[in-house]
């Protein structure tokens, strides 16, 4: 264990008892953020550096925006749980985790204070600064667990975040009044967008029918990409943020 934060920004240093080595020696390359979903900072600090939480996260930031490190960069913390992206499923070992302090959608889900997102900038950044981290492998906890999780919420500003250089996102395309594709619907226009998701790393599988799974991560993808209506159904502009997405990343266009 170090015995001082690895972030400067970090006015707080106490150890989580839950962390341990990355396997295989991995280095980070994702960057996970989280809201606590507790009803106070103080209540997530004990909860998040208490063993029988079975929790932690590498840095925590409460409302006002102070910083607090658990866990060393270099170790593995336990924020990501069942999660998958990009066909990875231990993101625990490759990824950088903060909680950013927000009672969430069980207690009215408030907006993040200003002071709060100037803090959660400033910390992005540094850590984008000591690690390989791709724009596109900063995500929210919901993109990499949908149906499970729905941290950090559609409250939480991702367009200011990229303004400041961490993250990939995209203008939202307008909404069009379609009704889009939904639960039920098959066919290759389901495939379509199954691969098209899967490209970009959600944990979808190709099957051409719109089931439960496929629209939990297309709900996911709209609290991150897309927030103006959140139902999970596939409408062309949920599709279409999808497509300049995948082109601004430099991935394959979908058809
Ligand atoms: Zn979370």
């Amino acid at each position: 264990m170090i015995a001082a934060p690895d972030s400067p920004l970090a006015t707080l240093w106490c150890p989580a008892p839950n962390r341990e080595a990355r396997r295989n020696g991995v280095k980070p390359d994702m960057l996970i953020l989280h809201y606590t979903g507790m009803e106070s900072a103080e209540g997530a600090l004990d909860w998040l550096t208490r063993q029988d939480s079975g929790v932690s996260c590498h840095y925590l930031i409460d409302e006002e925006g102070r910083i607090a490190q658990l866990v060393a960069e270099q170790e593995r913390a336990w924020h990501a749980g069942q999660s998958l992206w990009a066909g990875e499923t231990d993101l625990n070992s490759c990824s950088i985790g903060i909680e950013i302090h927000n009672p969430g959608h069980d207690f009215d889900y408030p907006d993040f204070p200003e002071a709060e997102m100037q803090a959660v900038e400033a910390l992005c950044l540094d850590i984008l600064s000591r690690h390989a981290i791709p724009p596109h492998r900063v995500l929210a906890h919901s993109d990499v667990a949908p149906g499970r999780k729905l941290d950090p919420g559609e409250k939480f500003d991702w367009q200011r975040m990229a303004r400041a250089g961490i993250g990939l996102w995209v203008p939202p395309a307008p909404l069009e009044g379609d009704a889009g594709l939904g639960p039920g619907d098959e066919g290759e226009a389901v495939a379509a967008l199954q691969r098209g998701l899967r490209e970009f790393g959600y944990g979808v599988e190709v099957t051409t029918t719109y089931g439960t799974g496929l629209g939990n991560v297309v709900e996911a993808f709209q609290r991150h990409f897309r927030t103006e209506r959140i139902d999970g159904r596939a409408d062309k502009s949920t599709i279409e943020t999808l497509a300049h997405l995948l082109a601004a990343r430099g991935g394959t266009p979908i058809a």
